[in-house]
């Protein structure tokens, strides 16, 4: 699972892989306040090149401002730690985790600036999350028995630790029947995102995604929003309910770990052609020739790894 990882930065310093351990009564391990991202890194032909890291490092901060949590470091130290940490493990293409977690002090539910908040930042080789096959020919997603966050139960905004438990829950549910991946509707029971990842639909040429209401603010979705329009596509940010879905022409997933997904079925109706739609395609490629700096109109999305 964690191929490739071998040093873990925390607190500033490197740490053996084996030695990167918390202690059991770590506040966050109890109550779920935390806050992380997810990031990936490409092997391009001028070295590893970590995608949109500016927004990634940008989106830990806010999450960490909503919950109070002060980083101990500055943004341009937490980017250049990612960095550093990618050329430390030798890798060419991984998945970064950095995490802001409230360490070990006491048990209590009040938290205050005096409260131990530790950072890590993990990396090693992760494939295609849904799979490579999913890529190719895309995958078989279940609307969820249980709804995504109404706005004011969590932060929506953060990329939080808590807010994942229902994500396990909901991708489990999914697996149990059979199914690759879950699709949350929010509390009115409009569609919203996946248990990881955010949700497009495409209808007679024009592509789709919910607002950013009960949704994470996926960093994907918004380089494939851009994509979109770039290749000429009307791109509306609405509301759309599971049957919309049902009679869309092309759906996808995205997300830094599922990258661009595409949908084939949900709830037992194949969506268009039952596989990889051809707009869905271009975008894909698109995205896929971007992050392995195929693409040098969007080469302000890479930060190379020296
Ligand atoms: N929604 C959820 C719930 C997620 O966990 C993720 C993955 N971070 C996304 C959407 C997609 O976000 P991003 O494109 O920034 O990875």
């Amino acid at each position: 699972m964690f191929e490739g990882g071998k040093l873990i930065w925390k607190n500033g310093e490197y740490l053996n892989w084996e030695d990167a351990t918390t202690h059991v009564l770590t506040h966050t391990l109890h109550y779920g306040v935390g806050v992380f991202e997810g990031i990936r890194c490409y092997e391009t032909d001028e070295g590893p090149a970590v995608f949109r890291l500016k927004e990634h490092v940008k989106r830990l901060f806010e999450s960490a401002k909503i919950f109070m949590m002060k980083i101990p470091f500055s943004e341009e130290e937490i980017f250049d730690a990612i960095l550093d940490t990618v050329k430390k493990n030798e890798l060419k293409s991984c998945y970064i985790r950095p995490i802001v977690y409230y360490g070990y002090k006491s048990l209590g539910l009040s938290v205050n600036d005096e409260f131990p908040v530790d950072i890590v930042i993990a990396a090693w080789s992760w494939g295609a999350y849904l799979g490579e096959e999913g890529i190719k020919n895309g995958i078989r997603v279940k609307t969820s028995s249980f709804n995504r966050f109404h706005v004011n139960t969590i932060a929506t905004r953060a990329k939080a630790c808590g807010n994942y438990i229902t994500s396990v829950l909901a991708k489990r549910e999914a697996l149990m029947s059979g199914y690759d991946e879950a699709l949350f509707l929010d509390p009115d029971g409009y569609v919203a995102e996946g248990s990881g990842e955010n949700v497009f639909i495409i209808k007679d040429g024009v592509v789709y995604t919910p607002p950013v209401t009960s949704i994470l603010k996926g960093i994907t979705r918004d380089s494939i929003i851009t994509i979109a329009r770039d290749l000429g596509y009307e791109v509306i940010e609405r509301r759309f309910t599971r049957d919309e879905m049902y009679i869309a022409d092309e759906a996808f997933f995205t997300g830094t770990a599922a990258e661009v997904t595409p949908i084939r079925e949900l709830d037992g109706r194949p969506i268009g052609i039952g596989k990889r739609g051809e707009i869905t395609e271009k975008i894909q490629s698109t995205f896929f020739d971007i992050v392995k700096g195929k693409n040098k109109k969007y080469s302000d999305w890479l930060a190379f790894v020296k």
